[in-house]
């Protein structure tokens, strides 16, 4: 499970302060799927990223399965980081490196070799339905099959939760539901606590189970997608969100 309570986070730009994160709370289940969804620059990918422990708060808290992430440092830090799985907003995988290549990274840092690198790699590879291109490299894959690979590579140290930076964007709506199909079947089949951003309100019908809305850095909605799309005049139940660049 996911806990983010009163989190803040600002930036300094060209000698203003941009509020990006302005004490936003919300809670994704163990085993469930939260979408975020919100206009650029509403703060979604900062989210995504402090959770992640990429970016650091200025204040307020988040646990994952109940372990305070923010206070960690040094090899706790380390540690807790290999525990979340990261898909990055835009083109992620390393374009020198195979399929297989890219999905053993995180394996590699973390000291696994051999056999047992090689049958991890391959179960990956199987989940995510590219075993045939495991000797391919990102500029013979299309852009649904490279984002299979990198969530491939964000749960190969088998992490408890699993973060997507707009996973689909870019994505013809087919392409997008191989993809969905994969982020369901990690929360299926391993049991993955999933955070989506996306700003694709149909992605979040066809996988979430729970949505936050974020605006100006602020959850401004949050609940299950069921009630709040039956909910007239909730932003879910719109047919347009404000729209992103
Ligand atoms: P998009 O839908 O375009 O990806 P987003 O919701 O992910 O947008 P963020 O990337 O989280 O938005 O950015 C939130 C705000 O913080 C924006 O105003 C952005 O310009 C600012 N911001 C984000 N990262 C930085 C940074 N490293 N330095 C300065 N400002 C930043
Ligand atoms: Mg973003």
């Amino acid at each position: 499970m996911i806990s983010v309570e009163n989190l803040t986070k600002s930036f300094q730009h060209n000698g203003s302060t941009v509020h990006a994160l302005d004490g936003v709370s919300m809670e994704v289940n163990a085993g469930s799927v939260c979408g975020v969804v919100g206009p650029s620059g509403a703060g979604k990918s900062t989210l995504a990223r402090c959770i992640a422990l990429l970016e650091k708060p200025d204040g307020g808290a988040i646990r994952v399965d109940g372990t305070d992430l923010v206070s960690l440092d040094g090899k706790a830090l380390r540690a807790a980081r290999r525990q979340i799985g990261v898909v990055p907003q835009g083109d992620s995988l390393l374009r020198q490196r195979t399929a297989a290549g890219n999905v053993a990274l995180p394996l590699e840092a973390a000291g696994i070799g051999g056999p047992q690198r090689r049958n991890r790699v391959g179960e990956l590879l199987d989940l995510v339905g590219l075993t045939d291109k495991a000797s391919v490299y990102p500029d013979q894959l299309s852009g649904g099959q490279r984002q299979r690979i990198a969530v491939a590579r964000a749960l190969a140290a088998k992490p408890s939760v699993l973060l997507a930076d707009e996973p689909t964007s870019a994505l013809d709506p087919s392409t997008t539901d191989s993809v969905l199909t994969v982020l369901d079947r990690a929360r299926a089949e391993l049991g993955v606590t999933v955070l989506v951003v996306t700003h694709d309100m149909a992605v979040v019908r066809k996988i979430a189970d729970d949505v936050a809305v974020l605006e100006d850095g602020q959850v401004v909605e949050h609940g299950k997608v069921l009630d709040l799309v039956a909910e007239p005049g909730s932003k879910v139940s719109g047919t347009l969100l404000p729209a992103t660049d």
